[in-house]
């Protein structure tokens, strides 16, 4: 007999939440020329940031890291105005992810998402075998109203909300975000996931309140901090919420490259003003190419703008193996009624220049089939 495969993870599908742009160009055996699928870090990242890999490169990636990772939760814990039992690092929000589901519901347990939201999310819902229930997008936002209804007639472990949101790049303002907080049932988890809260216009976060019981907020350092690759992110909360992390984490997987790149990040606020210019400059000029083609961008508050193509799923998707075949990396949003759209990270402005001409050429080839 083989070694037992646990039977819950012998049924789940082999999914796994992104086909990367790597795997893409593997198959193909052709390089993307621009890589805009993907919400990375198109402009690089704070100098500061790269001094600090490679003193960490020379002098001590020999050793592990500080499994604490004290002097980044300081630094944030400062900046947040919060103590440092109330903030947790992780691999990433991805990683934490998954551990917050493992630890704040049961197999079986019911967990609150919208229908088209981040996928990474569900991936962690179906491991651990809890059930999803999906709540439909309203006018490309997640509809908070519904959501709100729905935990409180389900009384899920969990609701996972995104502010700014992916697919879709729409937001709402702090104080309908605290309205919907207050709305929740008290026994439901409010994931906060924050990945794109420094793109978005002031007014977005609301403020942090540590007293709630319920309420986890997640940040990055892969968006606007323009660290995809060296996988750090943090949760905010309660210190109830966050203790429990410390039974089940990788106490080592945050590395010390990261930790140490992630606290040089925070120190620089002038490269981090300048990188969300860039992103907003981009914004700006996939919108132009967007309605210079008749297609319709809709307004985003993150590092991304998805544009409406204005007919069906097959339709968009059509334009975007367009855009494929050209070598231009986009993604689009799968869920129905979202899926009429592709979504287009932020930048640079040659590689802005080469999806505009991609997007052109597609265009003519399908007014012509
Ligand atoms: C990109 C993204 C993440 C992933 O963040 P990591 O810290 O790189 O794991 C999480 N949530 C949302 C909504 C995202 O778009």
């Amino acid at each position: 007999m083989p070694p037992k495969i646990d039977p819950h993870i012998v049924h789940l599908p082999a999914t796994i939440p992104f086909v990367a742009p790597e795997r893409m160009e593997r198959d193909s055996g052709r390089q993307f020329i621009a890589r805009l699928g993907a919400n990375e870090g198109n402009f690089g990242c704070s100098p500061l940031a790269i001094d600090a890999i490679s003193r960490a490169a020379s002098n001590n990636v020999g050793n592990y890291c500080d499994p604490e990772c004290f002097e980044l939760r300081e630094v944030l814990s400062e900046k947040l105005n919060t103590q440092m039992e109330n903030i947790v690092i992780g691999p990433g929000i991805d990683g934490i992810l998954g551990m917050i589901v493992r630890i704040f519901s049961s197999s079986g347990d019911t967990i609150v998402t919208s229908l088209g939201a981040y996928p990474t999310f569900n991936y962690h819902v179906a491991g651990y075998d809890r059930i999803l229930h999906t709540v439909p997008y309203r006018e490309d936002h997640e509809d908070l109203a519904a959501l709100s209804e729905a935990a409180n007639a389900l009384k899920p472990a969990i609701v996972y909300l995104s502010n700014p949101d992916n697919p879709m790049g729409t937001y709402w303002p702090n104080i309908d975000i605290v309205k919907f907080m207050n709305s929740l049932p008290e026994s439901t988890l409010l994931i906060l996931d924050e990945a794109y809260g420094e793109t978005a216009p002031e007014g977005t976060l609301p403020p942090i309140e540590l007293n709630r019981e319920n309420v986890l907020r997640l940040r990055t350092f892969s968006k606007a901090y323009g660290l995809a690759g060296l996988r750090c992110g943090y949760g905010i909360g309660h210190k109830n919420l966050i203790a429990p992390f410390d039974k089940i984490r990788d106490h080592f997987g945050v590395n010390i490259v990261a930790q140490s790149a992630a606290i040089a990040a925070l120190r620089d606020d002038q490269w981090l003003k300048q990188n969300v210019d860039n992103i907003e400059a981009a914004r700006i000029r996939i919108s132009e190419i967007a309605s210079r083609n008749n297609l319709q961008p809709i307004v985003s508050a993150s590092n991304f703008v998805t544009i409406d193509c204005g007919q069906d799923e097959r339709y968009a998707m059509e334009i975007l193996n367009g855009l494929t075949e050209q070598g231009i990396f986009v993604r689009k949003p799968m869920a129905p009624v979202l899926d009429r759209c592709i979504r287009i990270s932020a930048g640079r402005p040659e590689e802005l220049d080469a999806f505009e001409s991609a997007l052109v050429a597609t265009l003519k080839v399908l007014s012509h089939s």
